[in-house]
């Protein structure tokens, strides 16, 4: 934003300073506005939480669902993850927001599980910040034992790229939840550094490979490559792999080409509210998901 605003500026012949500034107003603005409404926002019940299926990619049969936050501000609107959980983790307020949706789909898993007779397993977000804290596997033991959810039918998806700030109490509180039962997903692979090593120290289930490479595997030559070959490592390591944000029914050829175990996309379903979650499990009997 800044960059373009000089640019900008520059280009117009005006004073750089002036446009500059009132770019950042405006983000700092929205970002304090945010702050301020994020303080509140779980005491007023504003979040909700949506579920994405995911696919055993050969068969279709369902795997389970991801659960993923979504917050309708009555002031602003609704106001995507990508913005407000950066800064609720800097306000110190992830933790409340990630185990309020954790206890809610834990306890929609369960009704689940009991309504068409089978488990599934839930995936839930965690913020990797969240695992140096001291109680935060005996946190998630709460939950499983209040809801009377198994810990194998958890699955906790972590981002890559904020382990590593905290890398010795992250892999302790990892062990925790894997002794649990508790299954555990490294979250958008590819996207961070340094992955390789956490496959050696982390007890890892599963690998989510991220979308940017599922979206240009069809086109580009580099991504195929690497969607490919991560398949073929995580395979050789004994986990499981799902593929993240797979749109199209090419992309779903060439996963399952590959041996991809899981499939997650917009091509199945978005992430919907738990109604629609019911109908799409009970149309579909368990089976694909039609594409919409
Ligand atoms: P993520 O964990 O990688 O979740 C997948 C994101 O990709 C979701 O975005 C989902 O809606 C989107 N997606 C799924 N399929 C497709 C597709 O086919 N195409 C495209 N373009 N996108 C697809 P969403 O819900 O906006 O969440 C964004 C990120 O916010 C998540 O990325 C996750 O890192 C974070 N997040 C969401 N809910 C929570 C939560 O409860 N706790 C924490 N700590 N983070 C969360
Ligand atoms: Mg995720
Ligand atoms: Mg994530
Ligand atoms: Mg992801």
């Amino acid at each position: 934003h800044a960059d373009m605003a000089m640019y900008k500026a520059k280009e117009l012949g005006k004073n750089n300073y002036q446009f500059f500034d009132c770019d950042m107003i405006e983000v700092v603005t929205r970002k304090s506005l945010i702050e301020q409404l994020l303080r509140t926002a779980l005491d007023k019940n504003e979040f909700a939480v949506h579920y994405q299926p995911q696919m055993a990619a050969a068969t279709g049969d369902i795997r389970g669902f991801e659960a993923l936050v979504r917050w309708d501000s009555p002031e602003r609107g609704p106001i995507s993850p990508v913005e407000f959980i950066p800064i609720a983790e800097e306000m110190g307020l992830i933790a409340y927001i990630d185990q309020w949706v954790m206890l809610q789909a834990c306890r929609k898993n369960v009704e689940f599980q009991k309504r068409f007779g089978r488990p599934y397993l839930m995936s839930v977000n965690i913020s990797a910040l969240q695992l140096k804290q001291r109680y935060f596997a005996e946190n998630v033991e709460a939950i499983l034992k209040e809801t009377q959810m198994k810990p194998e039918h958890l699955e906790i998806e972590i981002t890559e790229s904020v382990l590593i700030e905290s890398l010795e109490s992250s892999v302790a509180a990892l062990w925790k939840l894997e002794s649990l039962g508790v299954k555990i997903a490294l979250d958008d692979f590819g996207t961070g550094y340094s992955s390789l090593s956490y496959l050696k120290v982390l007890p890892i289930h599963t690998l989510k490979i991220d979308k940017s490479f599922v979206q240009g595997m069809t086109s580009a030559s580099a991504e195929k490559a690497i969607t490919e070959s991560i398949i073929d490592l995580v395979h050789k390591l004994g986990h499981g792999v799902v593929a993240e944000g797979v749109e199209t029914e090419e992309q779903l050829a060439l996963l399952k080409t590959w041996n991809c175990d899981f499939v997650q996309g917009y091509f199945f379903s978005k992430p919907v509210a738990e109604d629609q979650l019911i109908n799409l499990i009970s149309d579909t009997n368990n089976g694909l998901v039609a594409p919409n």
